[in-house]
């Protein structure tokens, strides 16, 4: 749940209210009401979300090096064929 604050009123004497627009507004001074911040939350939340981008980025990164690195054997037969099948077909 958001909880909302008024920058400008003592915290004590707050009280909410809705204007006829439906937004929350201060029941004493009449201003928007302001999103209290949740420094903490936002922070677990973006860590999660940049981790999630960049982990699979790091993983791809990884992986395309160790294959440059030591190429799968897969491959390597693949086109040891086809360059058999080459000669054999020009001889
Ligand atoms: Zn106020």
């Amino acid at each position: 749940m958001v909880r909302y604050y008024c920058p400008y009123c003592n915290p004590k004497y707050q009280f909410q209210k809705q204007s006829s627009k439906g937004i929350l507004i201060c029941g004493l001074c009449g201003e928007d009401l302001v999103k209290k911040p949740f420094i903490r939350l936002n922070q677990i939340i973006a860590l999660v979300a940049a981790s999630s981008l960049l982990l699979p980025l790091i993983y791809t990164f990884i992986f395309l090096i160790k294959n440059q690195i030591n190429p799968p054997n897969k491959n390597y037969q693949a086109n040891s064929i086809l360059t058999l099948f080459i000669k054999e077909t020009i001889s």
